[in-house]
């Protein structure tokens, strides 16, 4: 397995791969590695020739009050990981690298990047978008990889590409959870072990909804109100938003159809967490 931190030796790289025409599978991430990355990494690794890891803590899909500097870097142990997953060649750069100087070209997904995480973190989509393009373009992946756990987020891509007509394939991964449901998160590391405990509030909240789905309710007032029990459990749980929406265009829906995607995700102390399920 190869590091390279230069747009350079990453341009190199993927130049003296792409003679060979084999495919390429890329897997975006932040980094603070777990075993949600890791079986993206390994469904990469399991249907490409070449493998490519991004590690880069994107400044721009940040909002002023998070966590970007606090945000978790582990290179040394996300090498590791990688390496034992597979990976064929890491890139992580530095911000400077990603966004030179004078930088000023964004991408902006419309609808389906404005309700849930769009509304209570205004420009993080923005930022998702220009960073996974400018990735795209640099690795030019056969197919990239994006766990279910941020749902919205592979909707926004999924657009973009489709939008661009670009020729990569998305790939979307299920939601690897800790033993008891809770789902991995680089973030669950600011947990402490009464949030950790309370955490679980999010999953047993899904799991209601998807009960009472599995037997015959479809109204939405009624599913989330069942959600909403759930959480009421852990007052502690600052929920920001409980939403029932359609699956795939994320539209208001008043009773559940075709798929719907229940969407949740709120605070414990200072730790955000989301997590969702598609009915
Ligand atoms: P992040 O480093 O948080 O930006 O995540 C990088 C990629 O890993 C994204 O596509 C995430 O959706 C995916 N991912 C994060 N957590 C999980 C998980 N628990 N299960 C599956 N995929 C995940």
């Amino acid at each position: 397995m190869k590091l390279v931190h230069s747009l350079a030796e990453l341009r190199e790289e993927i130049a003296s791969h792409k003679k060979s025409q084999k495919s390429i599978g890329f897997v975006p991430t932040m980094g603070a590695l777990h075993e949600g990355h890791a079986s993206l990494m390994r469904e990469a690794r399991e249907n490409n020739d070449f493998v490519v890891l991004s590690i880069f803590v994107n400044p721009t899909q940040f909002g002023v009050n998070e966590d970007f500097s606090k945000y978790p870097r582990t290179l040394p142990e996300d090498c590791k990981i990688a390496e034992a997953s597979g990976v064929d060649l890491v890139f992580a750069p530095s911000a400077e690298e990603m966004y030179p100087l004078g930088f000023q070209t964004y991408i902006e997904v419309g609808k389906v990047a404005e309700p849930l995480c769009g509304k209570f973190r205004p420009g993080h989509f923005r930022g998702v978008t220009t960073v996974v393009n400018r990735l795209f373009n640099l690795i030019e992946p056969t197919r990239a990889y994006f766990g279910q756990k941020d749902i919205q987020q592979c909707l926004v891509l999924l657009r973009m590409v489709k939008d661009f007509g670009s020729p990569v394939e998305l790939v979307i991964c299920p939601t690897i959870r800790e033993k008891d449901g809770l789902a991995m998160s680089s973030r669950n590391r600011y947990l402490s072990a009464t949030e950790r405990k309370k955490s679980l509030v999010i999953y047993r909240a899904l799991q209601a909804v998807e009960l009472l789905h599995q037997q015959g309710e479809t109204e939405v007032a009624e599913l989330s109100l069942a959600a909403e029990q759930e959480l009421a459990r852990v007052p502690e749980f600052e929920l920001q938003y409980l939403e029932i929406l359609s699956y795939p265009d994320l539209e208001k829906i008043e009773t559940v159809k075709d798929q719907a995607v229940i969407a949740i995700a709120g605070f414990l102390g200072k730790t955000r967490l989301i997590d969702n399920s598609i009915l």
